[in-house]
């Protein structure tokens, strides 16, 4: 395999296959000059070699430099030097000719082994360069044969100039090097290059194969540019997420039918723990009263991490809906400070109330205000104040909650609004908590058109936005 490539690439080259020649050269240089002898000697003039001897002297040691590098021309060149000597010694020459003729030998002798070096090293280099190239290739080749992705490149005019095997198998089909993935007969090129139009660096693409069976692929894909910056390639790098997909519908549907499944025995547990407390402050036990406090309050936070759980379970089939209700969002949040005031050592301060009215989901919206008010307290310490503010901003209401809590590393603001997503440090694991508040959170304000963040600094506190469109 790569002999065979490397002599596609250069049909004269030796690497790879067998070193530079030395018996040619040699042979071929004193058959020639043989071969003259012979001409001088049927001529009858032993003088009539001198100009031959010279000009084929000089081809021989271009011919075999370049076609056997430094050594195949110093041979040549050698002995053609030697048989400059053999002429001068049986030509029986004396004084001023054998003065000029030795030093014309050596003249060109000089003369020969510059070409030879010049012309072999730039043969040898060529060829050095050429199997380097070559041997590239072939490691890349075989790097992209054994990838457990799919990959495809395409050069200019989206014309397919690399496919490997394992796309062509995730694909259910053979495709031509030279095909165009723009209209393409097999649907998924023609779906990859809609998706490469759009710029991303990746994607997600859904393919019904031959058998009708839906799959999953990511793709990522590159530009590869010239030093102008011109596009002259594009790498497609395809993987098989299926499995992947499969698996998360499958955790999907389980979280989904044990919540539901869960709410249900949950909602009767409560009301028994109500009837008790209830019968228990009727006896006036205090005992079972705190008993039934206690009970209660479990309760409590077991439903509300099951409706978090049916939450994002919604969120994921599409199945979150919202009402619309016309209310005064800064009415809203006084009052959802002072019930969480009468539970917590912390001083909840509204430092600034601006009358906004919203149409929009007052349960959600209340949903998110209080998983950022209590994410407030429990990361910071009992004795920080924690502000909140609300504002009308060009059109729009902005809510905040600072706190001077234990704060988050830039790194992890990126992350915390995703779905199970906890800050992974010591200090934040003392916390209880599964990482879906902001998650939900955020779904609940993109889908009222509205934006979530926070600013924050790690040790020194976090403060969290929300801000909804004023209709
Ligand atoms: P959790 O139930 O873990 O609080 P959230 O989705 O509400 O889940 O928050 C995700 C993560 O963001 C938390 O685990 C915590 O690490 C970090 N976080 C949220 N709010 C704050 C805050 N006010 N101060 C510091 N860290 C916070």
């Amino acid at each position: 395999m790569s002999v065979s490539l490397l002599k596609k690439l250069n049909p004269l080259s030796k690497l790879g296959n067998k070193s530079y020649s030395v018996l040619i050269p040699f042979l071929i240089t004193l058959l020639t000059f043989l071969l003259i002898e012979t001409y001088a000697y049927l001529v009858g003039n032993p003088l009539a070699v001198g100009t031959p001897a010279i000009f084929s002297a000089l081809a021989l040691t271009i011919y075999f430099s370049a076609r056997d590098g430094v050594r195949g021309g110093a041979i040549a060149a050698v002995l053609s030097v030697g048989y400059y000597l053999y002429i001068i010694y049986s030509r029986n020459y004396t004084g001023q000719q054998l003065t000029s003729g030795v030093v014309l030998t050596f003249l060109l002798g000089a003369l020969y082994l510059i070409v030879a070096l010049v012309l072999g090293w730039l043969r040898q280099r060529i060829d050095t360069l050429i199997e380097k190239e070559a041997y590239e290739k072939i490691r890349l080749q075989a790097i992209l044969k054994q990838l457990p992705a799919g990959v495809l490149i395409t050069g200019p005019k989206n014309k397919i100039e690399y496919i490997n095997q394992q796309l062509e198998k995730m694909i259910d089909g053979k495709v031509e090097v030279g095909d165009s993935i723009n209209n393409h007969e097999n649907p998924f090129l023609t779906l990859l290059y809609k998706t490469a139009r759009q710029r991303k660096a990746t994607a997600e693409l859904k393919f019904e194969g031959k058998n009708k069976r839906i799959r999953y692929f990511k793709i990522s894909n590159s530009e590869v540019l010239d030093k102008k910056g011109k596009q002259i390639a594009k790498v497609f790098i395809v993987d098989d997420i299926s499995l992947e997909k499969e698996l998360e519908k499958r955790k999907d549907d389980f979280i989904n039918m044990a919540s539901h499944e869960l709410k249900t025995p949950l909602t009767s547990l409560n009301l028994y723990a109500s009837l008790f407390k209830k019968n228990a402050a009727s006896l006036k036990n205090e005992k079972h009263t705190l008993l039934a406090d206690n009970i209660k309050t479990q309760i409590e936070r077991l439903q509300r991490l099951v409706d978090d759980l049916l939450d994002v379970s919604r969120i994921q089939t599409g199945k979150l809906t919202f009402s619309k209700d016309k209310f005064r969002l800064d009415d809203m949040i006084e009052e959802t400070l002072e019930i969480f005031q009468a539970s917590t050592p912390q001083n909840l301060v509204l430092s600034k109330k601006n009358q906004v009215s919203l149409v929009a989901d007052k349960f959600r919206i209340y949903q998110v205000f209080a998983n950022i008010l209590s994410n407030a307290i429990k990361y910071s310490s009992s004795s920080g104040d924690i502000i909140v503010e609300v504002k009308k901003i060009n059109g729009q209401a902005v809510v905040s909650v600072k706190d001077s809590g234990i704060g988050i590393s830039k790194q992890e603001q990126t992350k915390i609004f995703d779905r199970l997503y906890q800050v992974n440090e010591e200090t934040v694991k003392t916390f209880p908590g599964f990482g879906m508040g902001l998650y939900i959170s955020k779904e609940i304000i993109k889908r009222h058109k509205g934006r979530i963040w926070v600013d924050s600094e790690k040790d020194k506190g976090s403060t969290f936005y929300f801000s909804l469109p004023i209709n």
